[in-house]
């Protein structure tokens, strides 16, 4: 057996950061900037009110109190989007709605609710400061400055401040395409009885839909039976449509388990025995440049897998920087009781927080082929090897979720 770390860093090496494509912002949500963005415009592009309400020269309100507030002529409005026509000067104000320029001579804004209309005039009963409730320009953005670096996924508020600099196509890193397929003569799909020895294919659902979640363009290659030459045909067909591929099944010890020999053969192709439990094996491969990531077969093997090999691979891909799940700590909720054996174990947990604090429980049945507690779990533990954690011991965690 190998070390985790050691066979992590094997599949990391082989896969490489895809080409830099130019996309419309509007498809860029979850993907990485490859290259810096520069404002070539200042934001807010001028000064504007951050309120509804009347600009004024902050000296005349001076001495204004709800007792005796101060008198300004009201000499015209200006709404959002409009252009201010006259400047405002002593003893004068402008009506003004957030988002409308600054009217040269004003340098401060009374929030309409500090005011009272008397025929042509305006009473404000209090003083501002000079700059109160304006926005100044370039106060977000200069021209020059640097946006984002290179690297940063880009979040919904990412893409408006695109948006907001007139940046409407943006270069990232292309994201994989990721063909999947299910390997396994018991297999079958739809709901019809099942005939003896046959089982429904879970793991391609389950594989479609991670790869989806984490912003992966996937493509279902179906299932494929137990038979060298089949399954040669399938890892062919995904090389040349896919980035990536993402099998389950056929790596272990068995007789029919031909994943393995066909990368084997056609590929360069390490097969790897992980100090783990689950997902011991691992058939870890390149076929014409592509990765081949040969996940095992049972249900949570094949998940937990995916998480600690295909998604850090992914996602470096796709030029993340972040790979790895971050690991925190929690609090055991009950004994963990386990045997030496060499391996660390991932546990499926449901993770109890209360203000930042975790306390961790099982979610179920830890058989690699219960199904149901992976669903359940918010998160693996890591039960380090020797005999298990004590009720109240900390003990690492990672989310699996989102
Ligand atoms: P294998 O790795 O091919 O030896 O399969 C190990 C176990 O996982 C066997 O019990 C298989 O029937 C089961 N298995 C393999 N592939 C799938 C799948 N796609 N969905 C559900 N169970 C599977
Ligand atoms: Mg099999």
């Amino acid at each position: 057996m190998i070390p985790l770390s050691e066979a992590q860093q094997h599949v990391l090496d082989q896969c490489e950061q895809l080409p830099v494509v130019r996309v419309p912002i509007r498809s860029a949500r979850g993907m990485v900037t490859a290259e810096a963005v520069f404002a070539n415009e200042q934001i807010p592009p001028f000064d504007n009110t951050a309120v509804d309400g009347f600009a004024v020269r902050a000296a005349d309100l001076a001495s204004a109190s709800e007792t005796d507030p101060a008198r300004l002529r009201v000499i015209g409005t200006i709404a959002a989007g409009a252009a201010p026509t006259a400047p405002v000067g002593a003893g004068e104000a402008i009506r003004i709605m957030t988002g409308a320029p600054m009217p040269e001579g004003a340098d401060a804004v009374a929030m309409v609710e500090w005011t009272t209309i008397d025929g042509d005039d305006v009473l404000i009963d209090r003083a501002v400061g000079v700059g109160d409730a304006v926005r100044g320009a370039g106060e977000d953005l200069q021209p020059g400055d640097a946006v984002f670096a290179a690297g940063v996924e880009l979040s919904p508020g990412h893409l408006g401040v695109l948006a907001s600099i007139g940046v409407y196509e943006v270069s990232v890193v292309r994201q994989p395409v990721v063909g999947v397929f299910s390997t396994g003569d018991e297999l079958i799909e739809g709901s019809q009885p099942l005939k003896p020895g046959q089982i429904r294919d879970a793991n391609r659902h389950t594989l479609l839909a991670l790869l989806e979640r984490d912003g992966f363009e996937v493509i279902d290659l179906g299932i494929i039976g137990d038979d060298e030459a089949l399954i040669e045909a399938a890892v062919q067909d995904g090389v040349s449509r896919c980035d990536a591929i993402v099998t389950s099944g056929g790596v272990s010890m068995g007789d029919y388990d031909y994943v393995k020999a066909v990368l084997d053969r056609v590929g360069d192709m390490r097969w790897m025995q992980v100090a783990i439990k689950p997902a011991k094996p691992l058939a870890f491969g390149t076929v014409a440049g592509t990765p081949v990531f040969g996940l095992p077969g049972n249900p949570v093997s094949s998940m937990v897998s995916f998480e600690l090999f295909a998604r850090p691979a992914l996602r470096k891909m796709m030029g993340h920087s972040q790979l790895q799940r971050p690991i925190q700590v929690g609090s055991a909720a009950q004994d963990w009781r386990r045997g030496s054996d060499g391996k660390t174990h991932f546990v499926r947990v449901a993770i109890d927080q209360d203000h930042g604090v975790f306390s961790i429980r099982s979610a179920g049945g830890q058989g690699s082929h219960q199904l149901t507690a992976m669903a359940g779990a918010d998160a693996l533990a890591v039960l380090p090897d020797g005999d298990g954690v004590e009720q109240g011991a900390p003990l690492e965690f990672f989310f699996i979720n989102p």
